[in-house]
């Protein structure tokens, strides 16, 4: 998105257009599902500087306005997209922790419906698959051929950074560091 297509955004809906949040939309447009880290990056490599705070602050309100979607699969740090309004799902490596689109099934929220709504009116389910993904299975296939279980701890120490944009976690803090992922769906 250039900066007057973000400007233009901005302002339908309803927010100033400020610097910061040119700046964290523009970075928002360099990929998907980015860590707060990798968007704060992608900011201050257009500002000089930003505090992580204040991308916090412009990504809450730029999700508040629509503008971007917060995405938090269970157990591990929130990522932010640029892909709004479709009501799309997810798939989440469980070792690499990468993050892919899934086209919502019917096109439109809830997408789902439960067998016992209990009365309510439901307007939105979110799914989010869990699994090992293809670079993962080829890694694991490979470590087995190779035989060599110190070559395999190494491989998994390094398989967050080979992420599609599952670089920047590396840097988060120890406290807001993923431990083993939380399953949101139970394995059946
Ligand atoms: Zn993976
Ligand atoms: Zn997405």
């Amino acid at each position: 998105m250039n900066s007057e297509d973000a400007a233009g955004q901005l302002r339908s809906a309803g927010l100033r257009v400020t610097a910061p949040r040119l700046a964290v939309l523009a970075s928002l447009a360099e990929g998907a599902h980015l860590s707060v880290e990798t968007i704060a990056q992608g900011a201050r490599a257009r500002l000089g500087s930003l505090s992580l705070q204040a991308v916090y602050d412009n990504l809450d309100v730029l999700a508040a306005a629509g503008l971007v979607r917060r995405f938090e699969p269970a157990g591990h740090p929130a990522r932010f997209e640029l892909r709004v309004g479709d009501n799309h799902h997810h798939l989440v490596c469980r070792v690499c922790t990468a993050v892919y689109d899934v086209d919502c099934v019917i096109g439109a929220r809830p997408c789902l419906s439960p067998s016992d709504d209990h009365g309510f009116v439901i307007d939105e389910a979110e799914v989010t698959f869990w699994g090992i993904c293809a670079d993962c299975q080829a890694r694991a296939i490979a470590d087995v051929g190779g035989g060599s279980g110190a070559r395999a701890n190494a491989d998994a120490d390094t398989a967050g950074d080979a992420g599609a944009d599952a670089g920047a976690d590396g840097s988060a803090p120890a406290g807001t560091r993923p431990r083993r992922a939380v399953p949101s769906v139970r394995e059946s």
